[in-house]
């Protein structure tokens, strides 16, 4: 029989696009988990559609990329410069972003940078439906469409307008708040109804479903059922689906020569240490000021730690050119600058502050000679990091401290030292707990999170979605 095709919608492409001449492109594929689960699901045949994230506004540049594209499952959709700023850094980054993690609509910074609100909302209407004219023109009976993360809200309703048979299904990425947060939106409603155009909703957690189900209820006036949102006898399924990682892709990088080296060169540098590890996107809601203050505290309460330990955070740079991002940078620096000046000495410094990303292997070596992973986001969709570490750790059954505002302390929570980032006490106090954990504890509570991280796969997931909205459609059909 024929395999059933797959219609991945997302923001952007997983391709950086470099333009070498008129019509030719050079395309590097990204090969991260995410990737490989959703072009990996079993007896499926999956393309990928989203924009390129370059402006292309010539034809014979637009046809040559689409043709380079088509031999990588890839199908563009080009946005022109005007409306990346206003659906892109205007209405996602700048509005649905930090209002989901609960930071609120603009104010002060973000608002003195707000143009127009409504016309940013209008973009994003006009983006989505970009989108949907792209998957509309190569969607065919039966296809399934999955729709992803908060850039795509309006996109279920824009498909099911041009075929309601469509099989529709949408997933976020990050968390989604409480209504009181998600009822501060001046277009909650609209939002909220195309979302539940779709046939199957699903969340990282089930506390992002309920809250997205209790919006619905409180400020849809529908009913809530424990299968997800009613309107008049129209069912919207919502559920929870945790994301995963390819857990094998991580532990085969291990075995490689160049990255045993790298292990070993680390081991050396580090020798008579603990090796405590931060990775985050430089961004509020990884809580770096936070975690930092409580390492300065853990510094001052211990002093016979100061020579033995040392942070290493990789603060990978993103949205540079956004003032408040510019701040925060400044904001760490001085904290960093502060605390190895007040204990670092003439030969050690307790952290290594890094402004950059780094490759694969040189992450996955650094998540293997880590004794203690601190992740302490303030709110956090799922948080990958924490999830990568463990599987690097099958040698060294290190320690994770995790933020319980992350939805990976859902699952990790058994093996992980949970705490609440806001509480610079607790933190110092997980982190002196961690570093003297006796073996068996940490092996114990190591064995638990290495368990589902090895078994709920990223592949797992996306397999689980696609056949979760196949059989949400049939039940439908069923009942009418
Ligand atoms: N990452 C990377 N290069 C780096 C640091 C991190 O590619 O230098 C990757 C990391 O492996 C992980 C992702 O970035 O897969 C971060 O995902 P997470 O869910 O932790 O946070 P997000 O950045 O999506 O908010």
């Amino acid at each position: 029989p024929m395999k059933q095709r797959l219609l991945v919608v997302a923001n952007r492409l997983p391709v950086s696009a470099v333009r070498l001449g008129e019509d030719s492109w050079s395309l590097d594929i990204s090969a991260g988990g995410l990737v490989s689960a959703l072009l990996g699901v079993r007896d499926v045949d999956a393309k990928w559609i989203g924009w390129a994230g370059v402006n292309v506004p010539d034809e014979v540049g637009q046809r040559a990329l689409t043709k380079a594209l088509a031999e990588k499952r890839c199908i563009p959709v080009f946005l022109d410069e005007e409306i990346v700023h206003q659906y892109y850094n205007g209405y996602c980054n700048n509005i649905l972003w930090p209002l989901f993690h609960y930071l609120g609509l603009p104010q002060e910074d973000r608002l003195a940078t707000t143009r127009s609100f409504q016309s940013q909302f209008d973009a994003y209407k006009k983006a989505n439906q970009m989108f949907a004219d792209v998957v509309n023109q190569h969607y065919e009976d039966g296809d399934v469409v999955w729709c992803h993360d908060y850039h795509l809200m309006f996109l279920p309703k824009c498909l099911k307008d041009f075929d309601s048979k469509m099989k529709v299904g949408w997933f976020l990425h990050t968390p989604f708040p409480s209504s009181e947060i998600h009822r501060t939106l001046p277009s909650r409603s609209e939002l909220l109804r195309s979302v539940l155009a779709a046939d199957l909703v699903g969340f990282h957690t089930y506390d992002y479903a309920r809250h997205f189900v209790s919006a619905c209820t409180r400020i849809l006036g529908l009913e809530g059922t424990p299968e997800g949102v009613e309107d008049q006898g129209k069912l919207t399924r919502v559920a929870a689906f945790p994301i995963g990682i390819d857990s094998e892709r991580f532990k085969r990088a291990l075995e490689f020569p160049a990255v045993k080296v790298h292990i070993n060169e680390l081991k050396q540098r580090f020798t008579g240490r603990k090796v405590m590890l931060g990775v985050d996107r430089l961004d509020m809601i990884k809580g770096i000021p936070q975690k930092i203050l409580a390492f300065e505290k853990f510094l001052e309460e211990n002093p016979a730690w100061r020579d033995k330990v040392v942070l290493l955070q990789i603060a990978v740079p993103t949205r540079t050119d956004v003032p408040e991002y510019q701040k925060l940078t400044s904001q760490v620096h001085e904290i960093v600058g502060r605390i190895n000046g007040r204990f670092g000495t003439l030969t050690a410094v307790p952290i290594h502050h890094l402004d950059r990303s780094l490759d694969f292997h040189a992450l996955c070596a650094l998540y293997a000679v880590t004794d203690v992973a601190l992740v302490t986001s303030l709110r956090d969709g799922m948080n990958l990091v924490s999830y990568e570490f463990v599987a690097c750790q099958g040698a060294k059954k290190g320690v994770l401290i995790l933020s319980e505002f992350a939805g990976a302390a859902q699952s990790l929570g058994a093996g992980a030292l949970l705490v609440n980032p806001w509480n610079i006490t607790e933190v110092a106090n997980s982190i002196a707990y961690a570093l003297n954990m006796p073996a068996d504890e940490r092996e114990k509570r190591h064995r638990h999170n290495y368990a589902h991280v090895t078994t709920h796969t990223a592949q797992d997931w996306a397999e689980t979605f696609v056949s979760e909205l196949n059989d949400t459609v049939v039940e439908a059909q069923l009942r009418t």
